[in-house]
């Protein structure tokens, strides 16, 4: 124990160590994001064993990160109060990857520095990227709950050093020589205005000793700071309890990417504090990207629940409806217990009034998006609109205000369009929404059973998510107007339309040669059906003539009370 251990870092840590050496100058400062969060981490660590464990709550103090910039030394200090790593730690946590966003970073690497560099604004690349200002790396540290400390040390090329030192407090200082080019992080200024933009949201303070940075003339840095000797330089609130009118769009994005461990901008984000026979406060992000947890079979969404911004769980599934599992977010009540039991959470009026009221909101947001910027929607729907539409099938209530939002491809128009749009197009005499659902939009486009409607002018919406055979069949109706897909739809109803001018058909057929008579004229359709009916015996219902067809020779029906070819398909597919 008491002697000095020298190791060799992990192969992936070599090439990490490698990238971030030759990091772009604009992306450096990213490096205290980084440490900063590893510090909050760590307090938030320390937090948590100290509820579940007496004997580790005595002399937590507060929670808190202090940079402290020493010029004569040339160093920065970022010095946390949290749990602290014993030897076993610093070696699986420093010497290794420890995490998924670095391993991923690691994965991303395509070996041209540019691009690799832009990577690590992105990513982070966590500890690793103090060696993007740092020449040399000395982490001191004391495990909550063990008496030896020990020392960290490295100049991040190859290896690093292990020794038990002395030391009073739990925590960990994180020791950084600065390099030549790297004198800005000595500057107060410099490191208040990098904690602004990328800490601000953090609920942890984040404070600055400015005591031993001294400026040219070796005068203390900031006379009036230095009297006070320790500021704290951030918000160092949890951010939804700020007033919106208070936080940059970037302190949102920062909050985002940190909670929902996501690297795009988000979509929209829903603020709000709520009042009423129920107080809580809710901010909500719509992601940009897809999250990778999206069609797991759990389904599961994944706010974080806050009791008077205690954080409780993010695991709670009666928050959200399935159907807006896409959503990243927190949601803070004061009407619940903070001991809120594990049944509690699965089902109390109040956290369904809490769900109605985030569904509101969030139908409130989509909505207003979509009028306002019908592309950004577009984009919107791209990403999520499978999802959205899960709730067609499973929440009446809202099925209406869903399927407002929808947006279906179609025969008639290009890009997305609404139910609206769609009604304002209808045919005079057309009472029915049509819709063709197959196992692809490509699918439906070109089915044999939509030419019929096509050759009449009827517009037929073009549906080819799985989700949509089952919506499809609960046979919604939107603004009075049944929704009924094509295959339906009885013959005599489509023959009720006629079609268009000659010039307009897709086709040079005439209804009565086709409908009627075969091509040589001596046998008329029912009998031709009759025939084919024989051939294919068992293997059909029955053969009829059929006016859906023009270009086509025959296609496959359903029967008017059987279920959806494309949803049987879908059942036989996951073996229902
Ligand atoms: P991540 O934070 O995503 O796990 P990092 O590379 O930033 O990845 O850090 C690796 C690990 O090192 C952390 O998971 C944590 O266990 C440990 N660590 C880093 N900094 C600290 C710190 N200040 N206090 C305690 N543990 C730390
Ligand atoms: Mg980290």
């Amino acid at each position: 124990l008491e002697t000095e251990e020298t190791r060799v870092f992990d192969a992936d840590v070599g090439r990490i160590l490698d990238i971030v050496a030759h990091a772009l100058y604009s992306e450096r400062e990213v490096f205290l994001r980084e440490l900063i969060a590893n510090a909050a981490d760590a307090c938030d660590k320390r937090r948590f064993l100290a509820q579940t464990d007496d004997s580790l709550a005595d002399g937590a103090g507060e929670p808190a990160v202090t940079l402290i910039p020493d010029t004569r030394a040339r160093t920065l200090t970022l010095a946390d109060t949290g749990v602290g790593m014993n030897r076993a730690e610093l070696i699986e946590n420093l010497g290794t990857i420890a995490r998924s966003g670095t391993a991923e970073f690691a994965k991303k690497l395509s070996g041209d520095a540019k691009t690799d560099g832009s990577l690590i604004g992105q990513f982070g690349v966590g500890f690793y990227s103090a060696f993007m200002v740092a020449d040399k790396v000395v982490v001191e540290t004391r495990r909550l709950g063990e008496t030896q400390g020990f020392r960290w040390t490295s100049d991040g090329r190859g290896g690093y050093t292990i020794e038990p030192i002395d030391r009073e407090t739990i925590g960990t200082d994180v020791i950084l020589h600065l390099k030549d080019d790297a004198s800005e992080y000595l500057d107060p200024y410099r490191l208040r205005s990098v904690v602004k933009r990328w800490s601000d949201h953090l609920a942890l303070p984040v404070k600055l000793d400015s005591r031993k940075a001294k400026d040219d003339e070796g005068q203390a840095a900031d006379d009036t700071d230095a009297d006070a000797g320790v500021e704290t330089i951030n918000a160092a609130k949890a951010l939804w309890t700020r007033p919106k009118s208070e936080i940059e769009p970037e302190t949102y994005t920062a909050f985002y990417r940190d909670i929902a461990h996501a690297f795009d901008e988000p979509w929209a984000v829903i603020h709000n504090r709520n009042e009423g026979t129920i107080e809580y406060t809710n901010l909500l992000f719509i992601p940009t990207d897809r999250p990778l947890d999206l069609y797991e079979p759990e389904r599961k969404p994944r706010l974080r629940l806050h009791v008077r911004r205690m954080f409780i769980t993010d695991d709670c599934e009666a928050l959200l409806p399935g159907w807006l599992r896409f959503l990243r977010g927190v949601v803070d009540s004061a009407d619940l217990p903070l001991n809120v039991s594990r049944e509690m959470l699965q089902n109390t009026p109040l956290l369904t009034k809490i769900r109605q009221g985030l569904v509101k909101r969030v139908l409130g947001e989509l909505e207003s998006r979509a009028k306002s910027d019908a592309e950004a929607y577009g984009t919107f729907w791209d990403t999520f609109g499978a999802v959205l539409k899960e709730g067609l099938y499973e929440d009446f209530e809202n099925r209406d205000r869903l399927l407002g939002l929808a947006r279906f491809r179609s025969t008639e128009v290009d890009g997305w369009t609404s139910l609206a749009d769609y009604v304002s197009r209808m045919k005079q005499n057309q009472t029915v929404i049509y819709v063709m659902v197959a196992d692809s939009i490509e699918a439906a486009r070109v089915s044999p059973q939509i030419e019929g409607f096509k050759a009449r002018g009827l517009e037929v919406l073009l549906l080819g998510d799985p989700i949509d055979g089952f919506w499809t069949m609960m046979t919604p109706d939107w603004g009075g107007k049944p929704i009924r897909a094509v295959g339906r739809i009885g013959d005599d109803e489509l023959a009720a339309f006629p079609k268009l001018a000659e010039a307009d058909a897709p086709t040079d057929g005439d209804d009565t040669t086709r409908d009627a008579t075969a091509a040589d004229g001596t046998l008329d359709g029912a009998a031709l059906a009759d025939l084919i009916a024989r051939a294919l015996g068992d293997k059909v219902r029955g053969v009829r003539p059929s006016a859906r067809l023009v270009d086509s020779p025959a296609c496959l029906a359903a029967g008017a009370d059987g279920p959806d070819p494309a949803l049987e398909r879908l059942l036989a597919r996951s073996g229902r």
